[in-house]
Protein backbone atom coordinates (compact mmCIF):
# COMPACT_ATOMS: atom_id res chain seq x y z
CA UNK A 1 0.00 0.00 0.00
CA UNK A 2 0.89 3.38 -0.71
CA UNK A 3 1.07 6.15 2.36
CA UNK A 4 -1.30 8.84 1.36
CA UNK A 5 0.66 11.24 -0.63
CA UNK A 6 -1.65 14.40 0.78
CA UNK A 7 -0.17 13.55 4.35
CA UNK A 8 3.24 15.51 3.28
CA UNK A 9 1.26 18.94 2.25
CA UNK A 10 -1.16 19.02 5.29
CA UNK A 11 1.53 18.14 7.91
CA UNK A 12 3.50 21.24 6.56
CA UNK A 13 0.50 23.39 6.88
CA UNK A 14 -0.30 22.38 9.93
CA UNK A 15 3.07 22.93 10.98
CA UNK A 16 3.45 26.67 9.60
CA UNK A 17 0.62 27.14 10.92
CA UNK A 18 2.15 26.61 14.34
CA UNK A 19 4.62 28.72 13.67
CA UNK A 20 2.08 31.75 13.61
CA UNK A 21 1.67 31.72 9.56
CA UNK A 22 -1.80 32.78 8.92
CA UNK A 23 -2.98 29.75 6.28
CA UNK A 24 -5.79 29.79 4.37
CA UNK A 25 -6.65 26.18 4.04
CA UNK A 26 -8.81 24.56 1.79
CA UNK A 27 -7.62 20.88 2.39
CA UNK A 28 -10.44 19.50 5.04
CA UNK A 29 -11.96 16.78 3.57
CA UNK A 30 -15.28 18.00 6.19
CA UNK A 31 -18.01 20.28 6.40
CA UNK A 32 -16.67 23.70 8.65
CA UNK A 33 -20.75 23.18 10.35
CA UNK A 34 -21.00 21.88 13.60
CA UNK A 35 -22.70 18.68 14.03
CA UNK A 36 -26.66 19.51 14.76
CA UNK A 37 -27.79 20.32 18.73
CA UNK A 38 -30.49 17.60 18.25
CA UNK A 39 -27.88 14.72 17.38
CA UNK A 40 -25.57 16.43 20.16
CA UNK A 41 -28.25 16.00 22.24
CA UNK A 42 -28.80 12.33 21.34
CA UNK A 43 -25.19 11.35 21.93
CA UNK A 44 -25.60 12.95 25.83
CA UNK A 45 -28.93 11.28 26.23
CA UNK A 46 -26.80 8.02 25.45
CA UNK A 47 -24.50 8.42 27.65
CA UNK A 48 -26.36 9.39 30.56
CA UNK A 49 -28.86 6.79 30.04
CA UNK A 50 -26.05 4.02 30.38
CA UNK A 51 -26.03 3.41 26.41
CA UNK A 52 -22.43 3.08 26.21
CA UNK A 53 -21.89 -1.17 26.12
CA UNK A 54 -21.43 -3.68 22.94
CA UNK A 55 -24.21 -3.42 20.58
CA UNK A 56 -24.99 -6.14 18.14
CA UNK A 57 -22.22 -6.37 15.61
CA UNK A 58 -24.33 -5.02 12.76
CA UNK A 59 -25.54 -1.87 14.60
CA UNK A 60 -28.59 -1.73 16.65
CA UNK A 61 -32.10 -2.63 15.27
CA UNK A 62 -33.28 0.87 15.89
CA UNK A 63 -30.24 2.34 13.85
CA UNK A 64 -30.70 -0.25 11.21
CA UNK A 65 -34.74 0.79 10.78
CA UNK A 66 -33.64 4.36 10.48
CA UNK A 67 -31.07 3.46 7.72
CA UNK A 68 -33.90 1.54 5.97
CA UNK A 69 -36.46 4.45 6.21
CA UNK A 70 -33.63 6.84 4.83
CA UNK A 71 -33.03 4.60 1.77
CA UNK A 72 -36.59 4.84 1.09
CA UNK A 73 -37.07 8.27 1.40
CA UNK A 74 -34.00 10.00 -0.22
CA UNK A 75 -33.23 7.09 -2.49
CA UNK A 76 -36.22 5.52 -4.06
CA UNK A 77 -34.13 1.99 -2.61
CA UNK A 78 -35.90 -0.60 -0.70
CA UNK A 79 -33.74 -2.46 1.68
CA UNK A 80 -34.61 -4.47 4.40
CA UNK A 81 -32.47 -4.56 8.33
CA UNK A 82 -30.96 -7.67 7.19
CA UNK A 83 -29.20 -5.98 3.88
CA UNK A 84 -27.57 -3.84 6.11
CA UNK A 85 -24.47 -3.33 8.37
CA UNK A 86 -23.45 -0.83 10.39
CA UNK A 87 -19.72 -0.03 10.62
CA UNK A 88 -16.84 2.54 12.04
CA UNK A 89 -17.15 5.21 9.04
CA UNK A 90 -18.21 4.65 5.19
CA UNK A 91 -14.45 3.90 5.14
CA UNK A 92 -14.78 0.95 7.00
CA UNK A 93 -17.88 -0.15 4.96
CA UNK A 94 -16.01 -0.16 2.01
CA UNK A 95 -12.81 -1.65 2.85
CA UNK A 96 -14.88 -4.46 4.37
CA UNK A 97 -16.69 -4.88 0.83
CA UNK A 98 -13.66 -4.77 -0.53
CA UNK A 99 -12.59 -7.71 1.53
CA UNK A 100 -15.51 -9.87 1.86
CA UNK A 101 -15.28 -9.66 -2.17
CA UNK A 102 -11.80 -9.38 -3.81
CA UNK A 103 -8.66 -11.74 -3.67
CA UNK A 104 -5.58 -12.44 -5.15
CA UNK A 105 -6.16 -12.10 -8.80
CA UNK A 106 -9.26 -9.92 -9.41
CA UNK A 107 -9.33 -6.54 -10.29
CA UNK A 108 -11.20 -3.70 -9.30
CA UNK A 109 -11.88 -0.87 -11.75
CA UNK A 110 -11.47 2.46 -10.37
CA UNK A 111 -12.68 5.56 -12.35
CA UNK A 112 -9.74 8.42 -12.04
CA UNK A 113 -10.13 11.13 -10.84
CA UNK A 114 -10.65 9.11 -7.72
CA UNK A 115 -11.23 9.38 -4.15
CA UNK A 116 -7.44 8.30 -2.47
CA UNK A 117 -8.39 5.31 -0.55
CA UNK A 118 -10.30 3.02 -3.34
CA UNK A 119 -7.38 1.84 -5.04
CA UNK A 120 -5.10 1.29 -2.02
CA UNK A 121 -8.38 -0.73 -0.57
CA UNK A 122 -8.32 -2.85 -3.58
CA UNK A 123 -5.05 -3.64 -3.07
CA UNK A 124 -4.98 -4.01 1.05
CA UNK A 125 -7.75 -7.48 -0.50
CA UNK A 126 -5.02 -8.71 -2.83
CA UNK A 127 -6.78 -7.29 -5.76
CA UNK A 128 -4.94 -4.81 -8.51
CA UNK A 129 -7.44 -1.80 -8.72
CA UNK A 130 -7.11 -0.79 -12.87
CA UNK A 131 -7.70 2.75 -13.20
CA UNK A 132 -9.75 4.37 -16.27
CA UNK A 133 -9.22 8.09 -16.54
CA UNK A 134 -11.62 10.32 -17.42
CA UNK A 135 -11.07 13.98 -18.15
CA UNK A 136 -13.42 17.47 -17.73
CA UNK A 137 -15.06 17.29 -21.22
CA UNK A 138 -16.74 13.95 -20.68
CA UNK A 139 -17.68 15.90 -17.01
CA UNK A 140 -15.04 13.07 -15.63
CA UNK A 141 -17.22 10.77 -15.72
CA UNK A 142 -16.40 7.39 -17.67
CA UNK A 143 -18.24 5.93 -20.77
CA UNK A 144 -19.80 2.87 -21.23
CA UNK A 145 -16.84 2.29 -23.70
CA UNK A 146 -14.53 2.92 -21.49
CA UNK A 147 -16.13 0.62 -19.05
CA UNK A 148 -16.44 -2.12 -21.46
CA UNK A 149 -12.85 -1.73 -22.45
CA UNK A 150 -11.54 -1.86 -19.16
CA UNK A 151 -13.53 -5.28 -18.10
CA UNK A 152 -11.62 -8.13 -18.39
CA UNK A 153 -11.83 -11.98 -17.12
CA UNK A 154 -10.33 -11.27 -13.68
CA UNK A 155 -12.93 -7.85 -13.12
CA UNK A 156 -14.56 -8.28 -9.78
CA UNK A 157 -15.91 -4.91 -8.97
CA UNK A 158 -16.63 -1.66 -10.33
CA UNK A 159 -16.46 1.46 -8.07
CA UNK A 160 -18.27 4.10 -8.78
CA UNK A 161 -18.81 7.41 -6.58
CA UNK A 162 -21.07 9.93 -7.37
CA UNK A 163 -21.25 12.91 -6.27
CA UNK A 164 -17.83 12.20 -6.61
CA UNK A 165 -14.68 13.30 -4.55
CA UNK A 166 -12.35 15.22 -5.77
CA UNK A 167 -14.30 16.44 -9.12
CA UNK A 168 -17.59 17.02 -7.51
CA UNK A 169 -19.39 15.12 -10.68
CA UNK A 170 -22.85 13.39 -10.57
CA UNK A 171 -24.06 10.67 -12.68
CA UNK A 172 -27.69 10.63 -14.45
CA UNK A 173 -30.51 8.11 -14.38
CA UNK A 174 -29.53 7.74 -17.95
CA UNK A 175 -25.41 7.50 -17.69
CA UNK A 176 -26.01 5.08 -14.54
CA UNK A 177 -28.83 2.86 -16.81
CA UNK A 178 -25.85 2.74 -19.55
CA UNK A 179 -22.92 1.77 -17.38
CA UNK A 180 -24.90 -1.24 -16.14
CA UNK A 181 -26.19 -2.04 -19.16
CA UNK A 182 -22.64 -3.35 -20.03
CA UNK A 183 -22.51 -5.17 -16.43
CA UNK A 184 -25.89 -7.16 -16.52
CA UNK A 185 -24.40 -10.70 -18.00
CA UNK A 186 -21.60 -10.32 -16.37
CA UNK A 187 -20.89 -11.42 -12.87
CA UNK A 188 -19.70 -8.02 -11.44
CA UNK A 189 -20.43 -6.04 -8.72
CA UNK A 190 -20.83 -2.77 -7.94
CA UNK A 191 -19.79 -0.85 -5.21
CA UNK A 192 -21.35 2.47 -5.07
CA UNK A 193 -20.20 4.90 -3.04
CA UNK A 194 -23.13 7.73 -2.09
CA UNK A 195 -21.61 9.50 0.61
CA UNK A 196 -22.48 12.63 -0.69
CA UNK A 197 -25.99 11.77 -1.86
CA UNK A 198 -27.37 15.20 -0.32
CA UNK A 199 -25.26 17.55 -1.28
CA UNK A 200 -26.03 18.50 -4.78
CA UNK A 201 -26.84 21.46 -6.37
CA UNK A 202 -29.87 20.54 -8.95
CA UNK A 203 -28.09 20.52 -12.02
CA UNK A 204 -27.87 16.29 -12.31
CA UNK A 205 -30.51 14.24 -9.77
CA UNK A 206 -28.03 11.48 -8.22
CA UNK A 207 -29.51 7.80 -9.30
CA UNK A 208 -28.14 4.53 -7.66
CA UNK A 209 -27.54 1.92 -9.52
CA UNK A 210 -28.82 -0.53 -7.26
CA UNK A 211 -32.57 1.13 -8.52
CA UNK A 212 -31.42 -0.59 -11.92
CA UNK A 213 -33.49 -3.85 -11.75
CA UNK A 214 -31.16 -6.23 -13.77
CA UNK A 215 -28.22 -5.14 -10.97
CA UNK A 216 -30.23 -5.46 -7.80
CA UNK A 217 -28.16 -8.62 -6.13
CA UNK A 218 -24.82 -7.55 -7.19
CA UNK A 219 -25.08 -3.57 -6.28
CA UNK A 220 -23.86 -2.49 -3.03
CA UNK A 221 -24.12 0.94 -1.56
CA UNK A 222 -22.35 2.67 0.86
CA UNK A 223 -23.02 5.68 2.71
CA UNK A 224 -22.79 7.45 6.30
CA UNK A 225 -23.74 10.52 8.06
CA UNK A 226 -20.43 11.94 8.11
CA UNK A 227 -21.01 14.67 5.24
CA UNK A 228 -24.79 14.89 5.39
CA UNK A 229 -24.78 15.57 8.60
CA UNK A 230 -21.20 16.81 9.73
CA UNK A 231 -20.58 14.48 12.28
CA UNK A 232 -17.00 13.21 10.45
CA UNK A 233 -15.82 12.75 14.06
CA UNK A 234 -18.54 10.26 15.26
CA UNK A 235 -17.31 7.57 13.40
CA UNK A 236 -20.98 6.28 11.42
CA UNK A 237 -20.89 4.65 8.23
CA UNK A 238 -23.51 1.91 6.42
CA UNK A 239 -23.54 -0.61 3.74
CA UNK A 240 -26.58 -2.07 1.66
CA UNK A 241 -26.18 -5.16 -0.26
CA UNK A 242 -27.39 -8.91 -0.62
CA UNK A 243 -27.67 -10.67 2.83
CA UNK A 244 -24.68 -13.20 1.89
CA UNK A 245 -22.63 -10.14 1.77
CA UNK A 246 -23.65 -7.71 4.53
CA UNK A 247 -23.37 -11.18 6.55
CA UNK A 248 -19.03 -11.41 5.08
CA UNK A 249 -18.36 -7.96 5.92
CA UNK A 250 -20.37 -8.79 9.39
CA UNK A 251 -17.75 -11.49 9.90
CA UNK A 252 -15.16 -9.38 9.09
CA UNK A 253 -15.91 -6.78 11.22
CA UNK A 254 -16.85 -8.95 14.09
CA UNK A 255 -12.90 -10.32 13.98
CA UNK A 256 -11.58 -6.29 13.51
CA UNK A 257 -13.66 -4.03 15.12
CA UNK A 258 -16.55 -5.37 16.54
CA UNK A 259 -20.01 -2.47 16.62
CA UNK A 260 -19.51 0.75 16.04
CA UNK A 261 -19.43 3.29 18.90
CA UNK A 262 -22.58 2.63 20.88
CA UNK A 263 -23.46 6.79 21.67
CA UNK A 264 -22.73 7.84 18.16
CA UNK A 265 -25.31 4.83 16.73
CA UNK A 266 -28.14 6.63 19.29
CA UNK A 267 -26.99 9.63 17.43
CA UNK A 268 -26.80 8.91 14.08
CA UNK A 269 -30.80 7.39 14.35
CA UNK A 270 -31.45 10.96 15.63
CA UNK A 271 -29.88 12.44 12.53
CA UNK A 272 -31.52 10.07 10.11
CA UNK A 273 -34.54 10.22 11.30
CA UNK A 274 -34.48 14.09 13.08
CA UNK A 275 -35.80 17.81 11.16
CA UNK A 276 -33.95 17.42 7.64
CA UNK A 277 -34.46 20.89 7.27
CA UNK A 278 -30.82 21.79 8.64
CA UNK A 279 -29.46 19.19 5.44
CA UNK A 280 -31.25 21.23 3.12
CA UNK A 281 -30.11 25.21 4.38
CA UNK A 282 -26.36 23.57 4.31
CA UNK A 283 -27.15 22.59 1.01
CA UNK A 284 -27.74 25.82 -0.04
CA UNK A 285 -24.55 27.64 1.79
CA UNK A 286 -22.31 24.89 0.13
CA UNK A 287 -24.20 25.71 -3.23
CA UNK A 288 -23.33 29.93 -3.00
CA UNK A 289 -19.45 28.88 -1.90
CA UNK A 290 -19.88 26.73 -5.23
CA UNK A 291 -20.74 29.32 -7.20
CA UNK A 292 -18.71 31.60 -5.86
CA UNK A 293 -15.64 29.73 -5.82
CA UNK A 294 -16.55 28.22 -10.04
CA UNK A 295 -16.63 32.18 -10.97
CA UNK A 296 -13.90 33.39 -9.42
CA UNK A 297 -11.00 30.59 -9.91
CA UNK A 298 -12.32 30.20 -13.75
CA UNK A 299 -11.04 34.14 -13.36
CA UNK A 300 -7.65 33.37 -12.91
CA UNK A 301 -5.77 33.27 -16.08
CA UNK A 302 -4.13 29.64 -15.99
CA UNK A 303 -6.91 27.77 -14.23
CA UNK A 304 -9.81 26.38 -15.44
CA UNK A 305 -12.32 24.45 -13.39
CA UNK A 306 -15.54 22.35 -14.19
CA UNK A 307 -18.89 23.00 -12.30
CA UNK A 308 -19.40 20.50 -9.59
CA UNK A 309 -22.85 19.10 -9.06
CA UNK A 310 -22.24 18.41 -5.93
CA UNK A 311 -20.16 17.63 -3.20
CA UNK A 312 -18.01 20.38 -1.58
CA UNK A 313 -14.85 20.40 -3.11
CA UNK A 314 -13.39 21.87 -6.87
CA UNK A 315 -10.97 20.24 -8.88
CA UNK A 316 -9.51 22.64 -11.15
CA UNK A 317 -7.14 22.00 -13.91
CA UNK A 318 -3.52 24.01 -13.66
CA UNK A 319 -2.26 22.50 -16.53
CA UNK A 320 -1.16 25.76 -18.00
CA UNK A 321 0.58 26.23 -14.94
CA UNK A 322 2.74 23.62 -14.81
CA UNK A 323 6.21 23.79 -16.92
CA UNK A 324 6.47 27.54 -15.49
CA UNK A 325 9.08 28.51 -13.29
CA UNK A 326 9.35 30.36 -9.80
CA UNK A 327 12.89 31.22 -8.34
CA UNK A 328 14.79 28.70 -10.18
CA UNK A 329 12.14 26.11 -9.32
CA UNK A 330 9.80 24.30 -11.92
CA UNK A 331 6.46 23.24 -11.11
CA UNK A 332 6.44 20.00 -12.64
CA UNK A 333 2.85 18.62 -11.80
CA UNK A 334 0.36 19.33 -8.72
CA UNK A 335 2.17 18.64 -5.82
CA UNK A 336 4.86 21.23 -6.85
CA UNK A 337 1.89 23.71 -7.54
CA UNK A 338 0.28 22.87 -4.28
CA UNK A 339 4.11 23.44 -2.29
CA UNK A 340 4.24 26.53 -4.13
CA UNK A 341 1.14 27.95 -3.05
CA UNK A 342 1.65 27.13 -0.03
CA UNK A 343 4.89 28.53 0.96
CA UNK A 344 4.73 31.22 -0.88
CA UNK A 345 1.26 32.36 -0.76
CA UNK A 346 0.04 30.55 2.27
CA UNK A 347 -2.60 28.47 0.89
CA UNK A 348 -3.24 24.69 1.25
CA UNK A 349 -4.89 22.65 -1.22
CA UNK A 350 -4.62 19.00 -1.93
CA UNK A 351 -2.51 18.22 -5.07
CA UNK A 352 -4.32 15.93 -7.39
CA UNK A 353 -1.48 13.49 -7.95
CA UNK A 354 -3.25 11.76 -5.01
CA UNK A 355 -6.33 11.36 -6.93
CA UNK A 356 -4.80 9.86 -10.28
CA UNK A 357 -5.34 13.85 -11.73
CA UNK A 358 -1.67 14.80 -11.48
CA UNK A 359 -2.63 18.08 -13.42
CA UNK A 360 -5.25 18.96 -10.93
CA UNK A 361 -5.97 20.33 -7.51
CA UNK A 362 -8.34 19.74 -4.81
CA UNK A 363 -9.75 22.74 -2.83
CA UNK A 364 -12.85 22.08 -0.38
CA UNK A 365 -15.24 24.71 -0.36
CA UNK A 366 -16.32 23.83 3.38
CA UNK A 367 -15.24 27.49 4.80
CA UNK A 368 -16.80 31.02 4.85
CA UNK A 369 -16.61 32.81 1.93
CA UNK A 370 -14.44 35.46 3.18
CA UNK A 371 -11.68 32.83 3.60
CA UNK A 372 -12.54 31.54 -0.10
CA UNK A 373 -12.36 35.43 -1.45
CA UNK A 374 -8.90 35.23 0.45
CA UNK A 375 -7.39 32.06 -0.76
CA UNK A 376 -8.92 32.58 -4.48
CA UNK A 377 -6.79 36.41 -4.33
CA UNK A 378 -3.70 34.33 -2.62
CA UNK A 379 -4.34 32.27 -5.96
CA UNK A 380 -4.68 35.19 -8.41
CA UNK A 381 -1.52 36.39 -6.75
CA UNK A 382 0.64 33.55 -7.11
CA UNK A 383 -0.09 32.68 -10.51
CA UNK A 384 0.14 35.93 -11.60
N1 LIG B 1 -16.23 8.03 0.58
C1 LIG B 1 -15.85 9.22 0.12
C2 LIG B 1 -16.01 9.51 -1.33
C3 LIG B 1 -15.31 10.18 0.99
O1 LIG B 1 -14.94 11.38 0.51
C4 LIG B 1 -15.16 9.85 2.35
C5 LIG B 1 -14.53 10.80 3.28
O2 LIG B 1 -13.74 11.64 2.93
C6 LIG B 1 -15.57 8.59 2.78
C7 LIG B 1 -16.10 7.70 1.87
C8 LIG B 1 -15.40 8.13 4.20
O3 LIG B 1 -16.19 8.77 5.09
P1 LIG B 1 -16.25 8.37 6.63
O4 LIG B 1 -15.78 9.57 7.37
O5 LIG B 1 -17.69 8.06 6.92
O6 LIG B 1 -15.38 7.19 6.85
Amino acid sequence: MQESQTMRISGLAKQMQAEGKDIVSLSAGEPDFPTPDFVCQAGIDAIRSGFTRYTPNAGIAELKDAIVAKFRRDNGLEFSPAEIIVSNGGKQTLANTMLALCQEGDEVIVPAPFWVSFPEMARLAGAEPVIVSTTMETGYKITPAQLEAAVTERTRLLVLNSPSNPTGSVYSEEEVRALMKVLEDREIFVLSDEMYDQIVYGEVKPFSPARVDSMRDRVIVSNGVSKTYSMTGWRIGYLAGPKWLIGACGKIQSQTTSNANSIAQKAAVAALLGDQSIVEERRLEFRKRRDFMHGALNDIPGISAALPEGAFYIFPSVAEVLGKTFNGKTLHNSTDVAEFLLAEHYVATVPGDAFGAPENLRLSYAASIAELEKAVGRIRTALA
